[in-house]
């Protein structure tokens, strides 16, 4: 499988592949700037090369990069809109100079505005940045339904994606906690199956590009986004086995994001590890 992780970028994010490689990871995640923060500091021309001649020298691939937490693309506010929209250039074009193929981001949320308003929001917003040319793939996360987030069941995620014109340049990151925590079974190995048919039907399996691979902290349907380590929440290592044995994931990227970060991967992985060995 395609493991990877959320990595620190501290001291340059040249540095991440190889912090990524101590675990054996064959991808990984990365913030390209403050994830909280709207301004960023134009990547050094020095760092960028460190950064690719990294990547290339140890076969990293199908790299993420994880857009700002602030980025509602589902809003109706003129002026934050505007924002929004050149904050999201910013991450897209970051990606392209790096050379990542996956930006992810939160679709959003219907804050001052209808679900349906939110989602075509989100839309507009997407095709008015997203160009032929661009290199990187823009993937939707599927959400929690924490609070007003728009994203959290498939139908949602397809409505955005039918009014893409671009369509192959978008495609989903599926979090295994989100999708949990926003009622759907995938742990049991009926649920999961079922789930999964459920999203090729409605969204399409072509489209999955990207997992976060994540154990939930609470139950199912709790609608609430608490990511917890491998095998230590209510999705359980039942739950993640299901998609990392499942063979048609195999070359998908599926990156932790659990709460100890890189203190907790090889934990995460050893848990992970004892599944893929009864197979
Ligand atoms: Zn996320
Ligand atoms: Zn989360």
């Amino acid at each position: 499988m395609l493991i990877g992780g959320h990595i620190s970028t501290a001291g340059g994010i040249y540095l991440s592949p190889e912090r990524a490689a101590k675990f054996s990871f064959r991808t990984f995640q990365v913030f390209s700037k403050n994830q909280r923060q709207w301004k960023a500091k134009p990547l050094a021309e020095n760092d960028v090369e460190k950064f690719r001649s990294e990547v290339a020298s140890r076969g990293m691939k199908k790299i993420m990069i994880h857009a700002s937490y602030l980025l509602n693309m589902g809003t109706s506010d003129p002026q934050l809109k505007t924002k929004v929209l050149d904050g999201f250039l910013e991450e897209i074009k970051r990606a392209d100079i790096l050379g990542i193929d996956y930006l992810t981001f939160h679709p959003g949320s219907a804050n001052g505005t209808t679900e349906k308003d939110a989602l075509r929001n989100i839309a507009e917003n997407l095709n008015q940045l997203i160009t032929k040319d661009q290199g990187c793939t823009i993937l939707l996360e599927t959400s929690a339904g924490q609070g007003k987030t728009v994203g959290h069941t498939f139908e949602q995620l397809a409505e955005i994606i039918d009014q893409i014109d671009l369509k192959d340049k978008v495609g989903i990151c599926f979090d295994t906690c989100h999708v949990f925590a926003a009622g759907y079974d995938i742990k049991s190995k009926s649920g999961y199956g079922e789930t999964m048919d459920r999203f090729n039907s409605i969204i399409g399996l072509d489209k999955l590009l990207g997992f976060h691979l994540n154990d939930s902290k609470k139950g199912i349907n709790c609608r609430v986004d608490r990511h917890e380590q491998i095998g230590d929440g209510m999705l359980g290592i039942d739950g993640i086995a299901n998609f990392i044995t499942d063979r048609r994931f195999s070359e998908i990227p599926m990156n932790l994001e659990t709460p100890l970060g890189e203190d907790g991967y090889f934990k995460d992985l050893a848990v992970m590890n004892s599944v893929l060995k009864e197979e």
